[in-house]
């Protein structure tokens, strides 16, 4: 049996063009138009490449893009400044800090200091919380688009045994949130887990969240699971991979997600839906 490939890239596109005809409804009838707000600092080249893509993605979709490049000299009390600026700019409704920042800048201050209301990443300890207490406002997007891949396979999550490798704030362990809030049976797995593989092997759903290429392997699939991988590695070679050996556990998996063309597409629409849904509240 060979898996069936939840392509990322088809279900983003799908998802951007719905996003589209809300964005041009909503601007039709109350004359606000979603906008983003993205902060970048310094010139680590794959971030300035994730901004302009997130730029290119809410132009392609009729939201209103503000794009911040500052200086990897910037201090933290200029960057705070401008946080406090967005946080009050009408024509704002979602902003986004890329992360990493630079050493000298303390990115929980930042994080913290960007409104809970226009948190489009979903990282603020108020949003944070909302989505433990299983009434989230903005859930993270990365997370949020790995729900969207489970459901367009047609399995119902409630019941199902579910493990998350990985434990971070912004990917590991609100996935692990958003599966238990759908009534799967969660684990999380981290790099102190004693004999992991036989902990995976277990679960009907696999989430590989850990930045290490080739290390979900088959061994440790039960026959057809559904296996996403969030990972983003790239090889000696140039070639990116994901955490999952995907050409040997496509064979065991029922379902599975390719990288490149699969999570990473799915982020950035959902980062779009974060902030046309902020938009909404902001027109009511
Ligand atoms: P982190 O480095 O913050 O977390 C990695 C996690 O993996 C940690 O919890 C760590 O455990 C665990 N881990 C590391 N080694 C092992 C091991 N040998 N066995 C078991 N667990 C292990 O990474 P992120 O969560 O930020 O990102 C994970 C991956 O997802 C990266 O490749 C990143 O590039 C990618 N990513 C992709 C996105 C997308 O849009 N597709 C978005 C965000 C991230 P411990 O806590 O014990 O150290």
């Amino acid at each position: 049996m060979s898996a069936q490939i939840i392509d990322g890239k088809a279900l983003a596109l799908s998802l951007r063009e719905s996003i589209a005809q809300e964005v041009s409804l909503l601007q039709k009838n109350t004359g606000v138009q979603p906008g983003l707000a993205a902060v970048l600092v310094g010139d680590d080249p794959a971030s300035a490449i994730y901004v302009r893509n997130k730029k290119i993605a809410c132009e392609k979709a009729g939201l209103y893009p503000q794009e911040h490049l500052l200086p990897s000299s910037t201090t933290e009390e200029a960057l705070l400044d401008l946080i406090h600026q967005l946080n009050v700019d009408p024509k704002i409704h979602g902003i986004l800090v890329q992360l990493p920042l630079p050493p000298h800048i303390e990115s929980k201050a930042i994080l913290q200091a960007v409104s809970p209301e226009k948190d489009a990443d979903g990282f603020h300890p108020v949003n944070v919380g909302r989505l433990v207490e299983g009434d989230p406002v903005f859930v993270p997007c990365t997370p949020k688009g790995v729900i969207h891949m489970i459901d367009s396979t047609g399995l119902d999550i409630g019941g199902k045994r579910a493990v998350v490798i990985g434990r971070s704030n912004i990917v590991g362990k609100p996935i692990a949130m958003l599966l238990l809030h759908r009534h799967a049976t969660v684990t999380i797995c981290h790099s102190r887990t004693k004999d992991l593989p036989s902990v995976v092997r277990e679960a009907d759903i696999v989430i590989a969240a850990i930045g290490k290429p080739f290390f979900v392997t088959p061994d440790m699939i039960k026959e057809g699971a559904v296996v996403i991988d969030v990972g983003i590695n790239r090889l000696d070679n140039g070639k990116l991979v994901g955490d999952v050996d995907f050409d040997r556990v496509k064979a065991h998996a029922g379902w599975i997600t390719p990288v490149p063309g699969g999570v990473g597409p799915m982020t950035i629409a959902m980062l779009l839906q974060n902030t046309l849904e902020s938009a909404k509240r902001f027109a009511q």
